[in-house]
C-alpha cells in the first residue's frame, strides 16, 4: 500500500446539488467508505478525504481516461448506436496480462467531479447511447454513484452499466441496488493462488463470487428489449487464459449451481500477453485454438446456453463478438453445427 499525496488534488463533492434528501443520505453514506477505504476487499483503511492512497492510488474524485460511443461490447451492449462507455483510469487490481496498462496501472486521465460525470452521461445518451457504461468502477463507486443520483434527477434515462473486474464490495453494491441496471462483471480465476500471482488479488475467489451473487440478487437475469438491447440483468464475462489459469471449469460449475443456467455468460478469446506477462512463463503466449474448443465444450457441459462466445483467431487478430442480431450462443451454436 502507498500512503502519500494523491498527484491532482482532490476534495470531497459538495453535496447540495442532490434534490432528494433520501439520496442524499444514501451518497453520504457511501462516501463514509472512504474515510478509512473499504470501498473495495483489499480494505486499505487509508483516508482518501485526507489524500492518503491505497492501493488503487486514488483520492476521493475519480479521474476518466476518455468517454465516447463503443462497439466492441457484447452486441446486447454496443447494440446499434454504441455503448456510451466512460473508462476510468486507476484499479484495485493489478493484472500482469492488462491491456489497458496505461489507463489501468499508470493511471492517465484527468479528474472529474460527479457533476462533471452526469453531464458526461447525458451527453452520451443526447449522442444515442444505448447505455452508460462505467468501465472499473469497483474503487470510485462513492463518487460513481453521486455522479448517477445527479444525472438521474437531471433525466438520465437509459440503463447503467456496472463493467468491473469482479473484485467488489457487497457492502458498496447494496448501496449502488436501484441505481444500475445492468451488472457486468468478469469472474476471472477460482484459484486464489493464481489470482494472487497474476493480478495481485487476495482472496479474488470469495469475494468476486459473493460480489456477482449479490449482482444476481439486484438484477436478476439478462432481460433484453425487441431489439435484442439489453434493458437489465447480469452478465458474467470470463476471459479464457492460456494454460488454465483462469481455472474456467470449476468457475462454469459455480455459475451452473449457484447462478443458474439462465445466466449470461461472455466467454472471452481475446488473451495477448502483453504489460508484464509478455515475460512470465505460462503467461507469455495467447490460448491456443484446443483451449478455446475445451472452454466450449465446458460451456456446452455446463448447459450455459444463453451469452456471447468470440470468435478465435490463431493471430489473435479480429476478436469480435458477432454483429448485433446475430443472436444467443444457442443460436450461433446452431448456426456453425
Ligand atoms: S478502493 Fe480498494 S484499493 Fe482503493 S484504497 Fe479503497 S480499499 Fe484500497
Amino acid at each position: 500500500m502507498c500512503r502519500g499525496r494523491p498527484m491532482v488534488p482532490d476534495s470531497m463533492p459538495d453535496l447540495d446539488g442532490i434534490r432528494d434528501p433520501g439520496s442524499r443520505s444514501l451518497v453520504e453514506r457511501a462516501y463514509a467508505f472512504l474515510d478509512a477505504c473499504v470501498v473495495c476487499p483489499r480494505e486499505c483503511g487509508v483516508n482518501r478525504k485526507e489524500g492518503e492512497l491505497g492501493t488503487c492510488r486514488t483520492g476521493v474524485l475519480p479521474k476518466i481516461s476518455a468517454y465516447n460511443l463503443h462497439f466492441g461490447e457484447e452486441p446486447p451492449i454496443s447494440g446499434t448506436r454504441g455503448s456510451g462507455t466512460v473508462f476510468f483510469a486507476a484499479c484495485n487490481l493489478s493484472c500482469d496480462f492488462c491491456q489497458n496498462f496505461p489507463i489501468s496501472q499508470m493511471d492517465y486521465g484527468r479528474g472529474v467531479t460527479p457533476s462533471r460525470l452526469a453531464a458526461i452521461y447525458l451527453e452520451l445518451e443526447a449522442r444515442g447511447a444505448h447505455n452508460i457504461n462505467l468501465v472499473t468502477p469497483s474503487h470510485i463507486v462513492p463518487p460513481i454513484l453521486h455522479s448517477l443520483v445527479l444525472a438521474r434527477e437531471a433525466g438520465l434515462r437509459i440503463p447503467v452499466v456496472y463493467n468491473s473486474n469482479g473484485y467488489d464490495s457487497v457492502a458498496m453494491l447494496r448501496l449502488l441496488e436501484g441505481w444500475i441496471d445492468i451488472y457486468l462483471p468478469d469472474m476471472k480465476y477460482s484459484s486464489d493462488v493464481w489470482a494472487r500471482k497474476v493480478s495481485k488479488a487476495e482472496g479474488y475467489v470469495f469475494y468476486n463470487r459473493a460480489a456477482v451473487e449479490e449482482m444476481l440478487r439486484q438484477v436478476g437475469p439478462l432481460v433484453l428489449d425487441r431489439e435484442g438491447i439489453a434493458r437489465r440483468g447480469l452478465i458474467v464475462r470470463h476471459l479464457i487464459m492460456p494454460n488454465g489459469l483462469g481455472g474456467w471449469e470449476k468457475t462454469a460449475g459455480f455459475i451452473h449451481g449457484s447462478l443458474g443456467e439462465a445466466t449470461a455468460v461472455s466467454l472471452m478469446a481475446q488473451y495477448f500477453p502483453t504489460n508484464r506477462a509478455a515475460k512470465k512463463p505460462l503467461l507469455d503466449r495467447p490460448i491456443t485454438r484446443k483451449e478455446y474448443e475445451d472452454a466450449l465444450e465446458t460451456l456446452f457441459q455446463e448447459n450455459l446456453m444463453e451469452g456471447y462466445v468470440q470468435e478465435f483467431s490463431s493471430e489473435c487478430e479480429d476478436m469480435a463478438f458477432p454483429e448485433p442480431g446475430d443472436g444467443t450462443l444457442a443460436e450461433q451454436e446452431t448456426r456453425s453445427a
